[in-house]
């Protein structure tokens, strides 16, 4: 068995997490370093490296990941709006290769982002 990654061990509960939602294909958790009033990841259970590692089959668990981030902003009352960000890999600064949706709210952000 390869090494679990960061998310599968808050997904087991070996490491501790803020957890705000879960269901049978993801987990949703604050990031433990806020970039804004609310900032959530989106992670689904299966450990799927870099969105360069999505399949066909996939597509229905990333639809959900959207639906599930749409679910998070309105739980925290983002009703202004709310920016949901994928990185990939090392030009978007991706540090835990296990795909996660960034959902982040509570302030207005600049375009284009840093
Ligand atoms: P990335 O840079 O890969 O898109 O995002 C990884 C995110 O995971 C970062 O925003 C980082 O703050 C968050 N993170 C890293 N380690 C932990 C942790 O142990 N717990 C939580 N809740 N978030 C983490």
């Amino acid at each position: 068995m390869p090494d679990k990654t960061l998310f599968e061990k808050i997904i087991d509960r070996e490491i501790p997490a803020d957890i705000v939602y879960e269901d049978a294909q993801c987990i949703a958790f604050r990031d433990i370093n806020p970039q804004a009033p609310t900032h959530v990841l989106v992670v689904p259970r299966k450990p799927i490296p870099t969105l360069d590692d999505l399949t066909e089959e996939d597509a229905p668990l990333v639809g959900h990941l959207f639906l599930v981030a749409q679910r998070i902003a309105a739980d925290e009352g983002l009703t202004g709006g709310y920016r949901t960000v994928f990185n990939c890999k090392a030009d978007a600064q991706q540090t835990v290769f296990h795909i996660h949706l960034h959902v982040l709210g509570g302030r207005s952000f600049s375009w284009p982002p840093g």
